[in-house]
């Protein structure tokens, strides 16, 4: 399997320099487009790495199931459907999607900014700070790694630069989508986004995910599997954006993406697997990510479909 990890990366090494590193937020553009890893968890407790596995970048987008996840576990899945939706926008992750001058909930999808920036406010917390704590220790528990920290420069580059995002949150609270300080709800979201990960981090959070909830070690239960099925379903039909189509027909797997190069795949009872390279295709997702996965699913039978 080793093997396999290795040859699949010498293989896909030359479409590393056709992505583009994200630069919108300006701290990503110091990203380094030769970087590519790979960690895979499986579920018979072994676990397979080759490239940059080690190499740390910040979780983006991958925090979205996470944030989703502690949303359901806050509040339960009624108040939580009721609130943001589950239809794929089709749109891409920053997309404005509101029709008509009107905003529904059915229109906030959890796998983009939007419907990500509402449901920081769905976490429970006296205020942003405890609920932003609480967020980063489900990360640190369902990556079973007590040393995840926030990247501070990318946060703050976020924060500096993050003005579609800002437009986001104001127009959710235009249309009483939100409720709370849009800068204060924003700072969460930022932060969120800042968590600064490795492959493996998220090779084992796709694991917990594949698992239904269970812990890989210890057995124990971090989440009801009902949970698990939710956030899989919508990772399989949006984790991608507006590429989600397109990944479901090649690799065939839930998963999310970030514009910092990484993508956690869930592959159900099988195997939870973490990518890492920073150039992007044109729909903000790894690009050589997705050709390491294509090959993967392909030689490993990993489709669901
Ligand atoms: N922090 C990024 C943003 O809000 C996350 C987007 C992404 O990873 N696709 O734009």
């Amino acid at each position: 399997m080793e093997e396999l990890l290795e040859q699949l990366l010498e293989e896909c090494r030359p479409y590393t320099q056709q992505g583009q590193v994200a630069t919108y937020i300006p701290e990503l553009a110091k990203g380094d487009r030769n970087n590519l890893g790979i960690y895979v968890q499986r579920s018979d407790g072994r676990h397979y790495q080759a490239g940059d596995y080690q190499k740390c970048f910040t979780i983006q987008s991958v925090v979205k199931p996470i944030l989703l996840l502690l949303a359901l576990m806050d509040n339960g899945e009624e108040y939580v459907r009721a609130r943001v939706g589950v239809e794929a926008t089709g749109k891409p992750f920053d997309a404005i999607n509101v029709t008509d001058q009107t905003l529904l909930s059915e229109h906030l999808n959890p796998m983009v900014n939007m419907g990500a920036i509402a449901m920081c406010t769905l976490i429970k917390g006296k205020d942003y700070e405890e609920r932003f704590q609480r967020l980063l220790d489900l990360t640190r528990t369902l990556a079973g790694n007590p040393d995840i920290q926030v990247d501070q420069a990318v946060y703050q580059s976020e924060k500096r630069t993050g003005n579609k995002n800002r437009a986001l949150a104001f127009l959710l609270k235009t249309y009483g989508m939100i409720q709370d300080d849009v800068e204060e709800v924003l700072d969460c979201y930022f932060k969120a986004c800042s968590i600064s990960v490795n492959s493996k981090d998220l090779a084992n959070i796709g694991f917990v995910l594949a698992n239904r909830g269970k812990h890989p070690q210890s057995d124990e239960r971090l989440f009801p599997s009902d949970y698990a099925h939710y956030v899989n379903a919508i990772l399989t039909t949006c984790g991608m954006y507006d590429g989600s189509g397109d990944f479901a027909v090649k690799v065939g797997v839930p998963a999310k993406s970030g514009v910092g190069g990484g993508i956690m795949a869930v592959v159900p009872t099988r195997m939870g697997i973490g990518i890492f390279s920073p150039g992007l295709d044109s729909k903000g997702n790894s690009l050589a990510g997705i050709q390491v996965l294509e090959r993967l699913s392909k030689r490993m039978y990993l489709s669901i479909f």
